[in-house]
């Protein structure tokens, strides 16, 4: 029966889009945890600052959520931002999903808007943080409040991985990951006082 208490995560390890279940008990890479959820430093940071907040309840994917799950998802969100308002109060952030993750268990990522990172290397990776594809999560929230469940389109969200690189602030056209990470540089990605 169930208790209403969050289960502890099945653990299936193994497998690289495991990868997650296994980093959750890194102490590593852990930076916070409670009853509820964890949050881990991203191994491949895509920026200056990129954390991973992972469910302790056993939520495979966006697809698992239930209209039940919108208090978790806002706490989620809550944890994020209160890491980041103890670590770097300057930087802006996103908080969101990506619509097609490639790792399994759910995981909100908090992302820090330089993009100035070594692992930020191809098209992919920078169109998954910066097109419709990399989902708000006051989205994924509003959306699981209106239609009890949050689905995205595989096949339209992929394609968005293969956009035209553009800078996300301007919205010049880049040639290349090089150039772009060049251009990016100009950029100020401190809040706004
Ligand atoms: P996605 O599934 O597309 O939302 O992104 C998965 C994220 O997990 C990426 O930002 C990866 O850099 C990160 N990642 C991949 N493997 C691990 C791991 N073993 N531990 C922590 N982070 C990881
Ligand atoms: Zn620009």
């Amino acid at each position: 029966m169930d208790s209403g208490k969050p289960s502890k995560v099945q653990k299936f390890t193994g497998h690289w889009s495991q990868g997650l279940l296994t980093s959750m008990d890194d102490p590593e890479l852990v930076v916070k945890s409670d009853d509820r959820a964890v949050i881990i430093k991203d191994k491949y940071p895509k920026a200056k600052h990129h954390f991973l907040v992972l469910p302790k309840e056993t939520l495979p994917n966006l697809k698992s959520l239930k209209p039940e799950h919108v208090d978790l998802l806002e706490h989620l969100e809550k944890m994020a931002r209160h890491l980041v308002d103890t670590t770097d109060k300057t930087l802006k952030f996103r908080y969101g999903y990506h619509a097609v993750p490639s790792m399994s268990h759910l995981h909100l990522h908090a992302i820090s808007q330089d993009f100035d990172s070594p692992c930020l290397k191809t098209k992919k990776h920078w169109n998954s943080f910066t097109t419709e594809y990399f989902v708000d999560s006051k989205d994924v929230i509003e959306r699981l409040k209106k239609h009890g469940k949050v689905e995205y389109d595989i096949k339209e969200n992929t394609a968005l991985l293969n956009n035209d690189l553009r800078c996300h602030v301007c919205g010049s056209a880049q040639k290349n990951m090089p150039a772009l990470k060049t251009h990016i540089k100009c950029h100020s990605y401190k809040v706004e006082s």
